[in-house]
């Protein structure tokens, strides 16, 4: 008997979410100097929307869906990703209207759910922190959010990261190149794997992302996309390379990099780790352009440009680093109570102290002292306030510095009153005398 969460599903406990919220919050300051704003889609959308936007071949849409039908006979998904469903609110609100700002930059924080064999940075509920921004062709938008996202896994000190970017082409490219691909893939067909011999015909290009050591090895001499590019995107390609250079930000091009997702054009890029823990799930972030989605989901000619960061693997990473997390719910005050007496004395103090602006917690169980001056050194409380049955009948309260084990005494109703505008302020004004 007994329950279980379900394989590949994460419980946070309080001492993960702590460093969750640290995340999350040091990175919506980081996304609010480029300007992005926060967008909050459904977690569940029509399956269509899914299949449509990020494509009919690709692992996800093709294996790792949570899809069902409703009791509406709807046929909806949990979503494996974010970008699908930015496009359509982009599209369902008019947010490409003139009353908006170009290019138009959103960011989510959010579970995505894939159907995947769950390891070591794997999951089937998984977060990502994603941006999207529309309304802009021009290379440097590519640059700038490249950096956001080496900026962001830089303001958490990560070190050993890899920037690894390639270019697909137009539309145009990519039916020439994959043709060229074919024409390289069919002598080996017999030895290619069978997920790869699938996508031959299907969608070449993802023989390019196998995972499989022999394919690997035979797309190592395959015709390279970028000596097929047009004009224009070895413009647009040439002039992200040259800005990366100006910042100083440090790159590799690969080739064969393709994308798991079908919806991508030109820059395509990819932040990997070189941590030796990480086994082979290295890629930490993923993202790239996509000029021709929001047209294929119903919108005006509008284009794209974005990027998904797996946070298990940001969590990961710091985990390994050994990154220091601050503490963000410090606890100012803890309240001892000696004597049924003082319980509710004790409730009316905590209310007072966390109007006051403190972070307070208090005896429940009316423990010896001794066990309760233990427990304020073991929650870290800056101040233990004590209130005996001496306290009460005086009508003070004992209020002690852990840290010097100075004490002081002050007043309950001065307390009450709100006489004092800086509490701990006050306090140690008074313990300095
Ligand atoms: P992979 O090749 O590792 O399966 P992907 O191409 O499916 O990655 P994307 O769809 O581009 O990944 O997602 C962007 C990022 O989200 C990945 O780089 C990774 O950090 C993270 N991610 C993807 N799938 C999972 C998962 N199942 N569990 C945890 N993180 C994931
Ligand atoms: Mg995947």
């Amino acid at each position: 008997m007994g329950y279980q969460k379900l394989k590949g599903t994460p419980d946070f406990l309080p001492e993960d979410t702590n460093k969750w919220q640290f995340v999350e919050s040091k990175s919506r300051e980081l996304l609010s100097r480029y300007q992005f704003k926060e967008i909050r889609t459904p977690i569940f959308e029509q399956f269509e929307l899914f299949a449509r936007g990020v494509g009919e071949t690709s692992d996800i849409v093709s294996k790792e869906m949570y899809d069902f039908y409703d009791k509406g006979e709807r046929h909806v998904a949990l979503r494996p990703e974010g970008t699908a469903g930015v496009v359509r609110s982009y599209v369902e609100n008019k947010l490409y209207g003139p009353e908006h700002q170009k290019p138009t930059k959103f960011y989510y924080i959010a579970p995505m759910f894939r159907y995947e064999r769950p390891q070591k940075g794997r999951m089937r509920q998984f977060h990502q922190l994603g941006v999207e921004v529309f309304g802009s062709q021009n290379p440097e938008t590519d640059v700038e959010t490249m950096v956001l996202a080496m900026d962001l896994f830089k303001s958490f000190k990560i070190k050993n990261l890899k920037l690894v970017i390639n270019s697909l082409g137009d539309v145009e490219t990519r039916k020439v190149y994959r043709q060229a691909l074919i024409d390289y893939l069919e002598p080996f067909k017999e030895e290619l794997s069978k997920d790869s011999k699938e996508r031959l015909y299907k969608n070449p290009l993802r023989v390019l992302d196998s995972k499989d050591k022999n394919d690997k090895k035979i797309v190592q001499s395959a015709p390279s996309i970028l000596d097929y590019l047009n004009d224009q995107s070895s413009k647009h390609f040439e002039t992200v390379k040259a800005s990366l250079e100006a910042l100083d930000i440090e790159y590799v091009i690969d080739s064969n990099m393709v994308r798991g997702l079908d919806y991508y054009n030109d820059t395509i890029f990819e932040i990997m780790t070189e941590d030796p823990n990480f086994g082979s799930n290295t890629t930490v972030c993923a993202g790239g352009r996509y000029d021709n989605l929001v047209e294929e989901v119903g919108g005006p000619e509008t284009a794209g440009f974005g990027f998904g960061i797996g946070l298990e693997r940001l969590v990961m990473l710091l985990e390994n680093a050994q990154f220091e997390f601050p503490v963000i719910d410090a606890l100012d005050a803890f309240i001892v109570t000696i004597g049924e007496s003082t319980n509710k004395e004790a409730t009316k103090l905590a209310h007072a102290l966390r109007k006051n602006g403190m972070n307070v917690e208090r005896e429940f169980l009316n423990r010896k002292p001794a066990k309760q001056f233990k427990t304020a050194d073991k929650l870290n409380a800056q101040y233990v306030f004590t209130l005996g049955e001496n306290e009460l009948a005086e009508g003070t309260v004992n209020i002690k510095k852990l840290s010097t084990g100075e004490q002081i005494k002050l007043a309950l109703n001065d307390l009450y009153n709100e006489d004092y505008k800086d509490l701990t302020a006050e306090i140690e004004s008074r313990l300095k005398k």
